[in-house]
């Protein structure tokens, strides 16, 4: 009964996890339609270019259940109180009251890094935040290395959640490669 030796260590533990949360976040996904890839598409188009002094490197883009577009950018800010993309996105359908039903989140890399442009995964603090205002969202976002379509609920009650860190425990904080 006292054996520690058959007790996994902690990072066994975690590891296994985040197995098991892969396992239901595949099991509670859709799959990317093509009006979902039309809007990956527009949304690496909208963050390419807007690159200036590291101030603008994520863009969420959302659509309403007529496919109307809203659009956010981060912000960095000198005092460092940052703006997230998601956020942009939420005060863009706020102007109108609109629902989202899809959203996706694109991260440019630095021009120095090359530029390159790939779809993000967002933190915590986003994923409430979505939740929140836009109860009906599906989410296109990676599993490990599969990009796939998640109701915003199933991804904000995970255990790895965190502030500005991997929203599922999954993947790095929107700097998915
Ligand atoms: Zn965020």
């Amino acid at each position: 009964m006292t054996d520690n030796a058959s007790v996994p260590s902690a990072e066994e533990i975690e590891s296994r996890i985040k197995n098991e949360v892969r396992t239901f976040l595949k099991t509670h996904s859709e799959e990317i339609t093509a009006a979902d890839q039309i809007l990956i598409d527009r949304a690496k188009l909208l963050i390419q270019g807007r690159y200036l002094h590291g101030f603008h490197q994520l863009v969420a883009v959302g659509v309403d259940e007529n496919g109307k577009e809203y659009v956010g950018i981060q912000l960095d800010n000198p005092h460092g109180n940052n703006s997230d993309a998601e956020i942009g996105l939420i005060h863009d359908a706020a102007k109108t009251g609109a629902k989202l039903v899809t959203a996706v989140v694109v991260h440019q890399k630095r021009p120095d890094e090359g530029s390159e442009v790939h779809v993000a995964n967002s933190c915590g603090d986003c994923l409430e935040a979505l939740l929140h205002h836009h109860p009906n969202l599906r989410l296109i976002c990676w599993v490990k290395d599969e990009l796939l379509k998640i109701h915003v609920r199933y991804l904000v009650l995970l255990p790895f959640k965190k502030r500005r860190a991997g929203a599922n425990g999954i993947s790095e904080h929107q700097h998915h490669t």
